[in-house]
């Protein structure tokens, strides 16, 4: 699909880079998300708290707003960020819920590339958040949740990483 728009307003690079997006999140809905592989989930650049963050959901559509700063992630690392937001769309219940979003992924044997991510990103231990109401998992507490052989397909990821 070819647009004008983007390339007259020299916004072509984000145009490129969403549409990378866009395929990672179309893979990760229909592999592990079957029940809003149908979502209409775009990409959005500028200022995100945790590097990325549901800005909007209604009807049908999802913006996902990411900072520049992950544009260049590898593949895997990228599956881990995008993964806990679309956790987020397919909870509903509670948007602001980072543990649940975690716990999500990982109930949908995506743990491997979420810990790939944390380790990345060097958030080892959890983050508590609101006094211990809610938190992000780090990196050891994903790994413990994680069977056999998805510990196998971490390690696997982060060798092939250099991690
Ligand atoms: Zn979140």
């Amino acid at each position: 699909m070819f647009d004008s728009k983007y390339m007259t307003t020299g916004k072509l690079d984000d145009y490129i880079q969403s549409r990378k997006f866009e395929d990672y999140i179309y893979i990760l809905l229909n592999k592990a998300y079957p029940e809003i592989k149908d979502r209409n989930v775009r990409i959005e650049w500028g200022r995100a708290v945790a590097n990325a963050a549901i800005i909007r959901s209604q009807n049908k559509t999802d913006i996902i707003r990411c900072n520049r700063t992950v544009r260049n992630w590898p593949e895997p690392v990228l599956y881990g960020l995008l993964s806990h937001e679309l956790s987020h769309i397919a909870l509903r219940v509670n948007l602001h819920n980072e543990f649940q979003a975690d716990r999500d992924v990982i109930e949908r044997g995506l743990g491997p590339y979420l810990a790939t991510e944390r380790l990345y990103t060097n958030k080892q231990t959890d983050h508590i958040l609101r006094d211990g109401e809610d938190r992000y998992l780090g990196y050891i507490s994903i790994r413990k949740l994680l069977s056999s052989s998805e510990v196998h397909q971490l390690d696997t990821l982060m060798s092939d990483l250099g991690l």
